[in-house]
């Protein structure tokens, strides 16, 4: 089991499966909910999730139509993401995890909106667009 948490500790959880998915994400969006050049992400399911303290201090930002941001309200960290059109799919912001999960990056998407004072330096698969912006 994995463990992770917002900054000032007060929203925490716990993932029980297999995370897929790590892609780093250039679109406009990611750059600024961040406040990073580029926003890192992978995909849980809710199954596989759950939210062991904080759910109170969890609040949503719509980003995008039916894109929601879940942040913790009381220190800013940016914890997860997900559509409404499939709420069963978590976007962890996985810079929130507290332990090593074991996978890696796998690509950079919406490569489209990067930065042009930021030059991607690895040779992983790079992605004008999403699927999704992430
Ligand atoms: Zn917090
Ligand atoms: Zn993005």
């Amino acid at each position: 089991m994995l463990t992770g948490s917002c900054h000032c500790q007060t929203v925490r959880f716990e993932i029980t499966e297999e995370i897929r998915g790590f892609m780093h994400c250039h679109c406009h969006t990611c750059r600024k909910i961040n406040g990073t050049v580029y926003g890192s992400s992978a995909l849980v399911t809710t199954a596989g999730f759950r939210i062991v303290t904080g759910q109170d201090a969890l609040t949503a930002y719509e980003s995008s139509p039916g894109k929601k941001r879940c942040f913790c309200s009381r220190c800013g960290s940016h914890v997860y993401a997900y559509f409404d059109r499939d709420p069963q799919t978590i976007l962890l912001r996985i810079g929130t995890l507290d332990d090593d999960p074991g996978v890696r990056p796998e690509g950079h998407i919406w490569v489209s909106h990067k930065a042009p004072w930021y030059e991607i330096r690895d040779d992983l698969p790079r992605f004008d667009e999403g699927p999704d912006k992430r």
